[in-house]
């Protein structure tokens, strides 16, 4: 799956790569959290840029929910 490109050169030399990574978020309640996840970025093969997909939001985005999952357990609905 290679339709993606290079934002800095356009090249489509581009190879994915998974880094880790951690954010900072906050509950329903407003207590920040801190959620540790595997992200998937895209190198360019051609001017070493390093940028991160649209995949790597909805991984935040999942990663997330899973923290707020784990964070309240089952009697905390909505
Ligand atoms: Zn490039």
């Amino acid at each position: 799956m290679h339709d993606n490109a290079c934002p800095n050169c356009g090249s489509s030399d581009v190879v994915p790569r998974t880094v880790s990574d951690r954010f900072r978020a906050a509950d329903s309640r407003g207590r920040t959290f801190e959620v540790a996840l595997h992200l998937q970025m895209w190198t360019c093969g051609a001017c070493k840029f390093c940028w991160q997909g649209p995949e790597a939001e909805v991984a935040k985005e999942v990663a997330y929910q899973n923290a707020l999952s784990e964070r309240s357990p089952t009697r905390s609905a909505a």
